[in-house]
């Protein structure tokens, strides 16, 4: 990894720091646990990763935050090299339009999440990840680890155990997708591994450099190939149209880009052929995207013109 400083994205990422510095609103952290709760919504970093591994900060982006929700891309890919089209039978890929952990949708469509994204969808992915391979955070992790070079990336226990004990809704998702036939793993067995999953922690400069096989067009960091070019592509267009659950219209219009976002308050981002991006901000809106996240990344798409449109 170098970190050789680039004038153009190094002055940008400087440049949209003291813009957020600025600004008033900045959100709320989320609330549902008390490790997330605790966060001053003020705090602020952001990374962006180059396709051959350079990656520029600013703010606190070396500073580990917990993943969550940015973790549904990864077992996305993971599950869909391993298993490919077949996936598509177990969880669709329209956006829902609805929060992203919703029951709603699930009892008229016979437990089939709308996308893979929203909690039941990302339930589902897991759920067949860990079939397939064992111990799905595990592969998560190790995935993580290999892509970032950080091999100190870890789940962070009491945050998993905080989702654990607030997990009702999760546990109702899961309940009703297996009384559908949607759900391989015991109920039990699944929310372990989807709270481990969500309780990553690692940072801008990890998350960038780990989402660049998206950039790469399915090419991870040593070379070898995740994802086929078709499939890259597929879960790009993904993350555009789900991964900001019901706001994902609105940071399409802004933002412009592939985007995933957590609880955590990070958000990535994926430049196809060029770069990836990864900003923190706890304080969230009322849908549970990072405030000062997506401003930034409107920022970056509108001062470089760097955009899939
Ligand atoms: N752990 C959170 C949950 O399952 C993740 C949700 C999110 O980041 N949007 O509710």
């Amino acid at each position: 990894v170098t970190m050789a400083s680039s004038p153009a994205f190094q002055h940008v990422l400087e440049r949209i720091a003291e813009e957020i510095e600025r600004t008033p609103g900045r959100g709320r952290a989320a609330d549902y646990i008390p490790a997330l709760a605790a966060l001053d919504p003020r705090r602020f970093g952001m990374a962006v990763g180059e396709t051959d591994g350079t990656v520029y900060g600013v703010g606190e982006w070396r500073h580990p935050f917990s993943a969550q929700s940015i973790t549904k891309v990864f077992t996305l890919a993971l599950d869909l090299a391993g298993e490919g089209d077949a996936l598509w039978e177990h969880v669709g890929r329209e956006p829902s339009g609805n929060p992203f952990n919703s029951l709603v949708q699930l009892e008229y469509e016979n437990g089939i999440p709308r996308n893979p994204f929203i909690n039941a969808g990302a339930l589902v992915v897991t759920d067949r990840l860990h079939t397939r391979t064992a111990c799905a955070a595990d592969t998560l992790l190790d995935f993580l680890r290999l892509e970032s070079g950080n091999p100190e990336l870890s789940f962070d226990m009491e945050v998993a155990a905080s989702e654990t004990a607030h997990g009702d809704r999760n546990a109702a998702l899961a309940h009703l997708m297996a009384s559908y036939g949607n759900i391989d793993n015991p109920v039990p067995v699944l929310l372990d591994e989807y709270f481990r999953q969500c309780s990553v922690e690692a940072s801008c400069a990890d998350l960038a450099l780990a989402t660049g096989f998206l950039a790469r067009h399915g090419v991870r960091a040593d070379g070898t190939r995740l994802l086929t070019r078709s499939q890259a592509k597929q879960v790009n267009a993904v993350m555009l149209t789900c991964g900001t659950y019901d706001a994902a219209g609105d940071f399409a219009y802004r933002v412009g880009l592939p985007g995933k976002s957590g609880v955590g308050g990070g958000i990535i981002a994926v430049v196809p052929g060029r770069c990836t991006l990864c900003v923190w901000s706890p304080g969230l809106d009322e849908r549970g995207n990072s405030v000062a996240g997506v401003a930034a990344l409107d920022r970056f798409t509108t001062l470089t013109g760097l955009s899939v449109f």
